[in-house]
């Protein structure tokens, strides 16, 4: 199998997809949360991590490509998704770089492509019903019959609320930091984009079987 990164907006499923192909065809999902989240504190780069996040400081390229390269070196031939690293031109650069170093290789980098309404309404997918003001989630907390109250059967309605705005804003930081990762993925030949409305996972697995 492929050696992947994935570019996907926020709410755009390459989570659930990620843990599938962990639990079918044995990946090691390598994100940059969990590299930060799970560092050993009794080495000289653990703990130099630590520092910095207990002081509030910036995790620099440099100190995620340490990491990245630390967690790299445990693969023992695995095949591994990249999640949130590279996220910007000078990092996948860096990466390039690494992945020479070490004698691996980024095969393939896939974008999925989800409308934006869609990773709105899977983020936010709040639901109320206008006359016993029950709240329900498209998502996570579905009512027995799609758009019916389970309370009274009022027509559920989806409302816009604040929270769209806090969406706008990362899905905008998602498109900022992507195109150009995109495009340098593009320029080495292995970018391939999926829609991401169908079905996503069956479209991966054989881009990454190729
Ligand atoms: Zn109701």
């Amino acid at each position: 199998m492929k050696n992947v990164l994935f570019i996907a907006p926020p709410a755009g499923g390459k989570g659930t997809i990620s843990e599938k192909l962990v639990a079918e065809f044995g990946y090691e999902h390598i994100s940059t949360g969990d590299l930060l989240r799970e560092i050993d504190k009794t080495t000289p780069l653990g703990k130099e991590v630590d520092d910095r996040l207990k002081m509030g400081k910036l995790i620099d390229d440099d100190l995620v490509l340490k990491l990245l390269k630390e967690k790299l070196e445990t693969l023992e031939g695995k095949p591994f998704i990249l999640d949130g690293c590279p996220r910007n031109l000078a990092q996948a650069q860096k990466c390039d770089e690494l992945f020479a170093e070490m004698g691996l290789s980024l095969d393939v980098v896939i974008e999925l492509k989800v409308p934006y309404d869609v990773v709105l309404n899977r983020a936010i997918g709040r639901i109320t019903c206008p006359k016993c003001k029950s709240i329900y989630n498209t998502v996570t907390k579905k009512p027995r019959n799609l758009g019916i109250c389970d309370s009274c059967g009022e027509n559920l309605i989806h409302r816009s609320d604040d929270n769209e705005e806090t969406f706008r804003t990362r899905y905008d930081a998602f498109v900022e930091v992507t195109e150009p990762i995109a495009d340098f993925y593009k320029d080495r030949g292995i970018y391939e984009a999926i829609d991401g409305l169908h079905d996503v996972y069956e479209e991966t697995v054989s881009v990454l079987r190729k």
